[in-house]
């Protein structure tokens, strides 16, 4: 393994979901679905593969069919704030979002280029960015105290927050751009219009790009997600990512995209045609009907997945953890000081001893250690009496 990548060694979900797998465990480490998504589109996909449709290499910016469907989602969800990308010229069709990460950091970032990133940070973006040439500059969210009592809907506890000054402090003549994730994996936060509108600001300021993950956006339950290439001078300088896996609940298929303006468009093609030239054709069929689900279809999952979260929150809050809102994605956040431990790592590698459940430890998306050593991420992306079942088992661990 060359220098660039030698700290990235196996990622921490395929680590414990193997854990998961060798204790028989309840898995609620990785962040996967355990019922798949609507049958429909899984019927959508048969049907392309049996007509012929993608079975040979599909066009390298993505079939017509779900450039225009993913130009007419941001439409719906977000024109009323002016998002209307051209399908031909404003869409790229990946695969998945972690091909957009990686092709948009190695189209944009030159070797020497800071990047900041939210700390704790999905996995992917450390290894993007040191893949680019790239050097990441962490700055941290940190939990409130949790008494902004508007913000709480159904939850109580604190939510992780970004520190603007500290932002503004890490902007140096160096930094190319931001990678922001709203909402955000793994603290399950949703950042507020007042955090983007900061961050906004920012990169017009210092002309900053920003590329911002977005796969969780139809994963809010208090609160709303909004994209910050809406915010006054953003359209130009974003690149906004999202895909097929968590909205519609098909991981394995990885079908993602990238909107922006034709000329970032263009910069991030130029990446991904020579990573994988084309993303596979037949599931690009069905991940454009998906998109053009009714919104009964986006409101029952987000309902779903709200109970779940609170069924698990309430769960681990009465076994002693402290828990923090997750007003996005499908990740509760928890402080295991309470519990009298101090390491989220040796934590997790003797939870499923313990009690037969895996979850993932958030210090490993820090580079500040110590500010996530105490911090453990579960997924409640899992049906409701499996959810019951790990909640039973977490009130032994004290
Ligand atoms: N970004 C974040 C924040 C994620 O949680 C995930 C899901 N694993 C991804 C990107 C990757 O998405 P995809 O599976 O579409 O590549
Ligand atoms: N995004 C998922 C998570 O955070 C898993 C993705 C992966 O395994 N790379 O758990």
């Amino acid at each position: 393994l060359n220098r660039r990548l030698a700290e990235f060694g196996t990622t921490i979900f395929a680590e414990m979901s193997a854990l998961a797998v060798r204790t028989g465990a309840i898995n609620l480490g990785q962040g996967f679905p355990d019922t798949d998504g609507p049958e429909q589109v899984r019927e959508a996909a048969v049907r392309a593969l049996r007509d012929g449709r993608g079975n040979q290499y599909p066009p390298g910016p993505g079939i017509p069919e779900l450039r225009t469907a993913v130009a007419e989602h941001q439409r719906r969800w977000y024109g009323q704030w002016g998002l209307d990308p051209d399908p031909d010229t404003e869409v790229l069709v990946t695969a998945g979002a972690t091909e957009a990460i990686t092709a948009a950091l190695l189209a944009l970032v030159e070797p020497g280029d800071e990047v900041i990133a939210l700390e704790p940070y999905y996995d992917s973006y450390a290894a993007a960015i040191a893949m680019a040439g790239g050097t990441r500059v962490p700055v941290t969210l940190r939990p409130d105290s949790g008494e902004d009592t508007e913000e709480h809907g159904t939850q109580s506890g604190g939510r992780f927050r970004l520190d603007l000054d500290e932002l503004r402090d890490a902007v140096t003549d160096r930094t190319r751009l931001i990678l922001l994730n709203t909402p955000h994996n793994p603290t399950g936060t949703v950042l507020s219009r007042d955090e983007l509108a900061t961050i906004a600001g920012l990169c017009v300021e210092r002309g900053l790009l920003a590329v911002t993950d977005e796969v969780y956006e139809h994963l809010v339950y208090e609160g709303e997600h909004i994209p910050i290439a809406t915010f006054p001078g953003m359209r130009e300088r974003t690149v906004t990512i999202s895909s097929a896996g968590k909205t519609f609940s098909f991981t394995g298929w990885k079908v993602g995209w990238v909107t922006s303006t034709p000329e970032l468009v263009g910069a991030v093609r130029s990446a991904k045609q020579y990573l994988t030239y084309v993303s596979a054709g037949p599931f690009q069929y069905a991940v454009a009907e998906a998109l053009a689900l009714p919104d009964d279809y986006y409101t029952s999952l987000r309902d779903d997945l709200r109970a779940q979260r609170d069924l698990l929150s309430q769960g681990l809050s009465d076994a002693g953890f402290g828990v923090f809102r997750a007003p996005g994605t499908y990740f509760v956040t928890t402080d295991i000081r309470p519990l009298g431990e101090r390491s989220g790592i040796d934590f997790c590698l003797a939870l499923p001893e313990r009690c037969g459940v895996v979850a993932v430890p958030t210090q490993v998306f820090y580079d500040h250690e110590a500010a996530g050593a105490p911090f453990v991420r579960f997924a409640f992306c899992k049906r409701q009496e499996v959810l019951a079942d790990a909640v039973r088992r977490l009130k032994d661990v004290p």
